[in-house]
Parts: structure tokens; C-alpha cells; sequence
């Protein structure tokens, strides 16, 4: 059964509602990259980190995101020319990733601004759990018992073909971070500064 995932930061200015949200109309995994990582900590929330440094991240249709409020006070980071990293500067949380651009059919909604529940079942039974984890080798300690299993082709493969539905089905579009018409960054990313770089 699909429902309607309510969307909101830490302290509620940004919200949104993300449509449609089922385990098998997304893909949930577990990423410790590096990026990801530097991501919290330079918002100061390394909460949304599990112990490891995992972030866990529900990718799915742009399409079927929407922002409802506080859309201004999103603001965008790069670390790299590939991925677009969406906060909310209220208080500063992690919102979702996407590409640079928005031809890419996914969006990766980080959990920290998705509600706990929606229509009085919990978010691990909306989304599902997470499927596979990726970028382990750049955990920053052993993994939680509760990591998911590592990536295989079999999951790769699914998750393609998941994307190239979604492209098909024209689900990439509007993405709320993206103009329409433009395909300008709805807000100019800022890129870190090597000494803010390092100070991770
Ligand atoms: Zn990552
Ligand atoms: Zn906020």
C-alpha cells in the first residue's frame, strides 16, 4: 500500500510531502561515503549519522516530492561536480541529495527529514527497510549489527531498472529543487572551501 510521507525539518519550517511512498516505489540503503559524512558534520549534525557514519537515504521519484513551506530557506552544497546536497538553513538538516541536474530520474530524501510515521504506521514500514549499504570501506567504525547487507549485482540491477521506470513513466519531473523550465538550481549551490574542506 502507497502513502503520503509528510516531509519536515528539525524545527518544521521546511516541510513537504513525499507521494505515493512504498518499499517497492523507492530504494533504501545505507551510504558511508565520505560526502555524505562531511555533509552532516558540516552542518554540525552528526546525528543523522548512525555510529559508523552511515547516512540512511530513501531514493525515489523527483517527481513525487514536493515542497510545502519554507522553501526559501533551503539552501544546496557540492563537494563534487556530481551531487547536489540540499539543507534546510533553519536548522540546518539534511534534506536530500540529488544530481546536478535534473535529467536524472532519482531524488535521495535523507531520513532526517522524513516523519517517524505516516497514518499511524512507522517509517520503516512505509519505506521498508534498508536494502544494501554502500561505501563500508569508508566507515569510520565497525558497522552497526543493524547494517544492512553489502551491495550485489542482483541489487545494482534492480535498483537500474527501478530508475529506468521511473524515467520512463516521466516521474523525474517537476523536481523540487530544480526549475522547470530552466533547469537552473531552484538556489546556486555553495562548494566548500579547501580550508573548509579540511576541516573535516
Ligand atoms: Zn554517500
Ligand atoms: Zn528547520
Amino acid at each position: 500500500m502507497a502513502l503520503d510521507l509528510p516531509l519536515r525539518c528539525r524545527c518544521g519550517q521546511v516541510r513537504g510531502v513525499a507521494s505515493e511512498v512504498s518499499p517497492s516505489n523507492g530504494f533504501r540503503f545505507v551510504c558511508y561515503c565520505k560526502d555524505c559524512q562531511a555533509f552532516a558534520r558540516v552542518l554540525d549534525r552528526p546525528d543523522v549519522l548512525d555510529a559508523a557514519g552511515g547516512t540512511d537515504i530513501f531514493q525515489l521519484p523527483p517527481g513525487r516530492v514536493k515542497l510545502t513551506a519554507g522553501a526559501d530557506a533551503v539552501r544546496c552544497l557540492r563537494f563534487s561536480d556530481k551531487v547536489f546536497r540540499w539543507y534546510a538553513d533553519c536548522c540546518r538538516t539534511p534534506i536530500a541529495n540529488t544530481a546536478a541536474t535534473p535529467r536524472f530520474p532519482v531524488l535521495g530524501l535523507v531520513h532526517s527529514f522524513m516523519s517517524d510515521e505516516a497514518k499511524g504506521r512507522s517509517r520503516d514500514e512505509v519505506v521498508g527497510p534498508p536494502l544494501c549499504r554502500i561505501y563500508e570501506r569508508s566507515a569510520i567504525a565497525p558497522l552497526p549489527q543493524t547494517a544492512p547487507p553489502p551491495s550485489s549485482f542482483g541489487m545494482f540491477a534492480r535498483r537500474g531498472s527501478k530508475l529506468l521506470g521511473w524515467w520512463l513513466r516521466g516521474l523525474g519531473r517537476p523536481n523540487p529543487f530544480f526549475d522547470d523550465q530552466t533547469n537552473a538550481p531552484l538556489f546556486a549551490p555553495r562548494v566548500l572551501t579547501p580550508s573548509e574542506r579540511v576541516a573535516l
